[in-house]
């Protein structure tokens, strides 16, 4: 029998892009670009300053969040490894709730019966890493090609299921964005957008690399590593070397960025869509990106490492029956969170197995005394290819950073078994916001690293981790 109750569970949109930093989205103060349709979120609802990712790296990371597990006890440990969909996700059991569930966009967590997506009514995913233009999509496990631009069809399939949908009952859909992923190919609407100003460098565009041997020993430079597919011009003849770099990096910047405007007008499309319904009351919005990304910081492009605007997530959530507009949050954030946040919400039980804590206290915006004040991280891929970063786990608390070098691959799906020397870092992010100085050798800091030691052997043992001798 129906019930004549109106179901009040509130529904729940997800957008999520691929590698979109928080320092390229104006409601963080951004110095390159503007974005007021995500920034819309933001004067709304809540923003997180400190929300991390726990493995940064596309497939890990989306594995982490749909499973609430850290990497190596999802099994998601590298780009190599798939989410067998035997492994408990929460849009499973939101979907047992009686919520609508669907995914559209980037999945890149395996195809096939074992690794398509469960737990969802409607799919229709990219292939690995998609396409930017006419991309092929698996719906329903049907390929099929949608002429058009990514982000566009995108949001297009996600207004489509929204619309189709039972009004009855309450919906969870993640809408996942290929871009701003390189090779970071921006559409006909946006391919001018900057083409006429220079954007500014970073404050660590020249890093030098002292004291950071792995810092050092990756290839994701600007000056050196970009691609012809990546820069799409022949470089101008008669450029110094600095001018080679500078061009290089406008070549790069100005195309993320337009990559990151399509996605700013579709977010502004759900958002139009969510109000023109009478749906924004009773609907969470969150804006996040899989991880962070390198945007000239350090020289570099891509993400992978434990430095801030690689650790860094967005994270933007509206919901305005519990979050106040305009509000920030400064208490940590993790990606392992969402799971748990999501089943809150819902009204739905959360499972023992789950690692991560909910965050709806801090939406509500109160920080429990026992919030987490540390973070764990762990970065599998030894030596990937093309990018030869070495694996490393670390410790974040609210001021310092201590990093592990643990120089083995040991094992690992698309880890390159090449040993690499072992070898620690340790930042005052209060004294080197932009991490440039390593102090772990510096007889001032002897007492933080002994703590920062012990913390980190506390949060692997509480997390079933295992250290690296
Ligand atoms: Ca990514």
């Amino acid at each position: 029998m129906k019930s004549t109750v109106p179901d009040q569970r509130p529904n729940i949109l997800y957008i999520m892009s691929d590698d979109h930093a928080a320092h390229a989205i104006g409601a963080y103060g951004s110095r390159i670009n503007q974005t007021p349709q995500l920034d819309r979120i933001a004067q709304e609802g809540m923003r997180f300053d400190h929300c991390f990712c726990t493995n940064s790296i596309c497939t890990p990371s989306r594995a982490t969040i749909l499973t609430g597990l850290y990497s190596h006890e999802n099994g998601v440990l590298t780009l190599a490894d798939h989410l067998d969909h035997h492994v408990l996700t929460f849009p499973q059991l939101l979907r047992a709730a009686g919520y609508q569930t669907a995914i559209v966009g980037k999945w890149h967590l395996g195809h096939g019966r074992r690794w398509d997506p469960a737990g969802f009514d409607y799919w229709s995913v990219l292939p690995d890493q998609g396409e930017y233009f006419d991309p092929p999509m698996y719906e329903m496990g049907h390929r099929r090609v949608f002429p058009g631009y990514a982000t566009d069809i995108i949001t297009d399939l996600s207004l489509d299921w929204l619309r189709r949908r039972d009004p009855e009952r309450p919906f969870f859909l993640m809408c996942h964005h290929k871009a701003p992923h390189r090779p970071w190919l921006p559409d006909a609407k946006h391919a001018q957008l900057y083409e006429d100003v220079d954007l500014p460098l970073p404050p660590t565009f020249d890093d030098d690399y002292a004291t950071r041997p792995a810092a050092e020993a990756a290839h994701m430079r600007i000056a050196r590593d970009l691609n012809a597919e990546d820069l799409k011009r022949p470089m101008p003849a008669g450029l110094t070397p600095a001018g080679q770099t500078e061009w290089k990096y406008q070549r790069y910047i100005k195309d993320y960025l337009r990559c990151v405007a399509s996605i700013d007008d579709n977010v502004g499309r759900l958002l139009d869509y969510l109000d023109a319904e009478g749906l924004s009351e009773n609907t969470m919005v969150v804006y996040t990106s899989d991880q962070g990304f390198f945007l000239g910081d350090h020289g570099w492009y891509d993400k992978r490492f434990m430095y801030e605007q690689s650790l860094k997530m967005p994270l933007l959530v509206r919901y305005p029956r519990e979050v106040a507009p305009g509000s920030h949050c400064s208490a940590m954030a993790l990606n392992v969170d969402f799971a748990p946040t999501f089943l809150d919400l819902a009204g739905v039980g959360i499972p023992e197995t789950f690692q991560g804590t909910s965050l709806r206290p801090l939406l509500g915006g109160s920080t429990p005394p026992d919030w987490q004040k540390t973070m764990y991280y762990r970065y599998w891929m030894h030596l990937d290819e093309p990018h030869h970063v070495w694996a490393h786990y670390g410790v974040r608390s609210e001021r310092h950073k201590l990093i592990y070098y643990y120089g083995e691959a040991l094992g690992a799906a698309g880890a390159h078994d090449r040993p690499t020397p072992k070898t620690w870092e340790l930042f005052d992010l209060q004294e080197d916001p932009y991490e440039l100085h390593n102090r772990y050798d510096d007889p001032a800091y002897q007492t933080v690293v002994a703590e920062l030691k012990a913390e980190l052997q506390r949060l692997q043992e509480r997390l079933h981790d295992i250290p690296v001798e």
